[in-house]
């Protein structure tokens, strides 16, 4: 039909721009045209409740965001060497979120950006080399950061100077996964010893998103932390996932598990769209690197960035709504235990918050994770008008993660839409 031929003519104009860089979502991608709150729209008027976007994070097409980006915009908008006042009045704001040691914080247009940055002042403070990640961690797309990205690589081996570990998993560490973790630290940094590097930093995303979330319990991090510096690497909290409330019971994925970082990142949400992202540092790392190369980044802190991100900060305050993601992710779990309890091929419901992982397992063996069943699952709710995505290190777990100002009756939606999915044959 001619909706169906205007999608086909879509997907091949997008194949003909990006070719192999191209990344859409859906055998049969969809093509979007408006959105609000947690709904998006389509092209052919259908309606789409969004579960997989941890950028619009206070809602999409946030009015108070829209605003001040608008605001800022037709006012001014220009390189970051000049005094603007917003961008200080930002940078105050997201410091009184952060440890106050973390006193310098610097902007950068992508996670990427900020994570390669936070390698460099690693290596520099540390005076070594290697990094410690998880087996399918992603923390972003420059030379440096795609090395320590195992999710990213479709055929070739990590270098020599990464060594990646499970993610703290029970199935992997048993009951003391804060022990296990560590000492999968403490084995990590031997073999970069082996092969010549000293740790610069055990750079971890404080959720572990693209590993399929691991939250519990709370506080399992420090140990490992106490292990990277003894080895005297530095604690990089990546932050980009977890970060800005969407944990419920703490703004920070670091927070919630009451570990000090030595550096920060963070980005997608920031500015609920708005191409924004930062590295926290103590001033005297910063200094160090400084010393080096300097850092300059042109569109990175620019003041539409900053009222966009300053926006976000008073909408999240003024809805409440890290406790939304608190109480009705608690609810939304709680949902998800129970239809677990009817459907055998759930195997595992855990996250934080409106951060959450569920996995499926193969009929006859729940307990082998089942990536195509998976993808099953993910279809039949787009189907159903639900958009929900795929994570872990077999891609069998389900990511749930909707914009934080997600209501108890749109969270009912997703859990009749999941019921009805695995319930199809
Ligand atoms: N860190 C994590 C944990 C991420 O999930 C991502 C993006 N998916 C990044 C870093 C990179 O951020 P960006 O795409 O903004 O460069």
């Amino acid at each position: 039909d001619a909706t169906q031929a205007s999608s086909n003519h879509q997907v091949s104009r997008r194949l003909n721009n990006l070719g192999a860089a191209s990344v859409l979502f859906y055998r049969q991608p969809i093509e979007m045209v408006t959105a609000q709150g947690c709904w998006m729209t389509a092209a052919d008027g259908s309606r789409y409740l969004d579960f997989y976007n941890n950028v619009p994070s206070v809602g999409h097409c946030h009015p108070k965001v829209i605003e001040a980006v608008t605001e800022q915009m037709s006012r001014l908008n220009t390189n970051t060497r000049y005094l603007v006042a917003v961008v200080d009045d930002y940078l105050d704001a997201l410091k009184a979120k952060l440890p106050d040691a973390l006193a310098n914080v610097v902007m950068t247009c992508s996670g990427s950006e900020a994570n390669d940055l936070a390698m460099r002042i690693a290596r520099k403070v540390s005076g070594g080399t290697g990094f410690i990640v998880t087996e399918a961690a992603y923390h972003g797309n420059t030379a440096l950061v795609t090395e320590v990205s195992p999710s990213a690589f479709r055929h070739a081996s990590l270098p020599d100077h990464v060594v990646a570990i499970p993610a703290p998993s029970a199935l992997v560490y048993g009951n003391d996964i804060a022990t296990g973790f560590a000492n999968a630290v403490r084995a990590a940094v031997k073999t970069l010893a082996q092969r010549g590097h000293r740790p610069a930093a055990l750079l971890v995303d404080s959720i572990f998103s693209s590993d399929g979330v691991f939250a519990q319990p709370a506080g399992f991090l420090q140990a490992a932390v106490d292990t990277i510096h003894q080895a005297g690497g530095l604690y990089i909290a990546d932050e980009v996932q977890p970060g800005f409330g969407r944990l419920g019971d703490a703004f920070w994925g670091f927070d919630y598990h009451g570990v000090q970082p030595d550096l920060v990142t963070m980005g997608k949400p920031m500015g609920n769209g708005f191409p924004m992202a930062a590295m926290a540092s103590r001033p005297e790392y910063l200094a160090a690197f400084c010393e080096d190369t300097g850092y300059f980044n042109t569109f990175g802190g620019n003041p539409v960035a900053a009222a966009a991100g300053l926006a976000v900060l008073k909408v999240l305050e003024q809805q409440g709504l890290q406790h939304n993601a608190r109480d009705t992710g608690y609810w939304l779990q709680q949902q998800l235990n129970q239809l677990a309890a009817e459907h055998h091929r759930i195997t595992d419901v855990r996250g934080s918050g409106l951060f959450i992982g569920v996995d499926l397992g193969a009929e006859d063996d729940p307990t082998r994770p089942d990536p195509v069943y998976t993808v099953q699952i993910i279809n039949r709710m787009r189907d159903a008008g639900v958009l929900i995505g795929a994570a872990g290190k077999h891609a069998a777990t389900l990511k749930v993660r909707p914009p934080l100002c997600l209501t108890r009756n749109e969270a009912q939606q997703f859990v009749d839409a999941l019921s009805a999915a695995l319930t199809t044959d």
